[in-house]
């Protein structure tokens, strides 16, 4: 018998549980992708989403060609695709791993209720989370707001990983090649997903998408960088952290098996746990989104809304995005989302913390811009990271703590090395300057005649306004 075998965020074949299951069941395999973005809400894909994901299919497809499959990808509404498909091929059953977005919950809730009905054998599995959301629960029954309870019951209940490797031949289905043509199936390449003008060109210099890159990536991570991770994380300058972020949105690699290999590792004990309790913030995020799912664009913490933010000047924002603040750490960081699709944690809580607190802007304005141009855009970290800054989230820093964009770099940043490779014109200043070049306008003038002479904002009275603001929040 032939089972579908429908490909979402899950762009692996090692330790894929849905394509075990189907395996196991005795069903020959006939991998499908639905891309259907106008079924993701106001969430559908972004550009730089999009660019990473037409990489990763074709990796894909690659990986199954190799094993005697392939990748059958169409555009069109993911009920009527898998139907359409199943009939043809007479499939029996339609597998998958889940996805946490509220607008994709419902859209697969719809999809297993009408093949269901239509008499195909439906079923869902866990593989990209170390734990379902629903399944931590505070002694009441109730989802956690806080991370160091959610995470310490997580890890109470976290069971032993049992990795699965493919096998060398994948037994698989197709439909005939006049049913290809006309249900519109086509090669990755054939969904247009990759950009025509190659603005992501930059992208490709430290990323490489897919199952391999994704393993190389955290094997690099193991033997360079994990035994000093918990100093070297903060640091943007180094290549201290694992890099796996749009590996795991994309379920390159299973989080199970990334635990699991960090621990098998010789690296100290405390500096697996700092490392293996980021990836606990992924969890908590989409434990926050499943349960909480109007946080993806509203404050988890109501007293918020009542926040006097301010209306966004156009041409503020621009400088924002375009890393023309005038600050160089926050420009830094706006340049290397821009060209790489990337950017350090720290850097992303300074240029948040800019945006929300100094600027006053609503953050959901910063995490639009994010959607677009993070390879690892993600709903459920993107809206925990940004109202986790902006202090409106679960288990937020408090408002009232500002961050100095100036002193943070000083401190994370001590040489400037991660600002004079991203803002190269003023490479030349000596260290002091560097981060504050206002303090050398003359110098600047000359060596980078094109870069702001102000920083749009004062920083210390942005601070203040956004503590007052905050002071009169309290007083309604
Ligand atoms: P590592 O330090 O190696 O961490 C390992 C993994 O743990 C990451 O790959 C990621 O999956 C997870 N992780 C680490 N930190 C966090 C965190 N704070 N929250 C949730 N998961 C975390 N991460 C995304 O994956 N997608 C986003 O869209 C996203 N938006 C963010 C927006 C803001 C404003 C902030 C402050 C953070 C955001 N993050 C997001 C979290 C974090 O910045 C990235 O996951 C991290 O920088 C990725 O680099 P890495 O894989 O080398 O991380």
């Amino acid at each position: 018998p032939t089972a579908l075998l429908w490909f979402r965020n899950d762009l692996r074949l090692d330790d894929h549980p849905a394509l075990r299951l189907a395996l196991e069941r005795g069903f020959d395999v006939l991998c499908v992708y639905v891309h259907a973005p106008h079924e993701e809400g106001a969430w559908a894909p972004g550009a730089a989403s999009n660019a990473w994901r037409a990489r990763s299919l074709d990796a894909l497809d690659a990986a199954l060609q190799a094993r005697g499959a392939r990748l059958h990808c169409v555009h069109g509404d993911s009920v009527d695709a898998l139907q359409r498909i199943a009939h043809e091929a007479d499939a029996r059953a339609v597998f998958w791993t889940r996805r946490y977005e509220p607008a994709i919950e419902a859209r697969d809730a719809h999809v297993k209720r009408q093949l269901r009905d239509a008499g195909l054998l439906a079923q869902s599995v866990n593989g990209a989370l170390l734990h379902e959301p629903w399944d931590v629960a505070t002694k009441s029954g109730d989802p956690y707001r806080v991370f160091g309870a959610y995470w310490k019951t997580a890890q109470a209940q976290r069971r032993p990983w049992r990795a699965w490797s493919a096998p060398a031949r994948i037994p698989a289905a197709a439909p005939g090649a006049q049913a290809c043509r006309d249900l519109g199936i086509g090669a990755p390449a054939s969904l247009g997903l990759a950009p025509r003008v190659r603005w992501d060109a930059g992208f490709w210099d430290t990323s490489e998408p897919g199952e391999a890159g994704a393993l190389r990536a955290l094997r690099r991570f193991i033997d360079t960088a994990l035994a000093g991770y918990a100093e070297g994380r903060d640091a943007p300058a180094c290549n201290g952290t694992s890099g796996l972020s749009a590996h795991l949105h994309f379920g390159e690699i299973a989080v199970g098996r990334v635990v699991s290999e960090v621990e098998a590792s010789a690296a100290p004990r405390e500096q697996v746990d700092a490392f293996v309790r980021q990836l606990g913030w992924r969890e908590f995020a989409h434990h926050l989104l499943h349960h909480y799912p109007h946080t993806a664009e509203h404050n988890l913490d109501g007293r918020f809304d009542a926040f006097e933010w301010r209306t966004s000047d156009e041409a503020e924002l621009d400088a924002w995005r375009r890393g023309r603040t005038g600050i160089p750490i926050i420009d830094a960081g706006m340049r290397e989302l821009w060209h790489s699709g990337r950017m350090h944690n720290r850097v992303r809580m300074l240029v948040a913390s800019l945006l929300t607190k100094h600027m006053r802007v609503h953050w959901s304005v910063g995490a639009r811009w994010f959607w677009d141009t993070l390879v690892d855009a993600d709903l459920a970290n993107n809206a925990l990271g940004w109202q986790w800054v902006a202090g409106t989230g679960a288990d937020a820093a408090p408002y009232f703590r500002v961050f100095n964009p100036v002193l943070q770099a000083r401190r994370f940043d001590p040489d400037g090395a991660y600002v004079r490779r991203w803002l190269p014109e003023l490479a030349p200043l000596p260290d002091k300057a560097v981060f504050e070049p206002w303090t050398a306008p003359d110098l600047v003038r000359r060596i980078a005649p094109d870069y702001p002479r102000r920083p749009i904002v004062d920083l210390a009275r942005g601070r203040d306004e956004a503590l007052a603001a905050y002071q009169a929040l309290h007083r309604t």
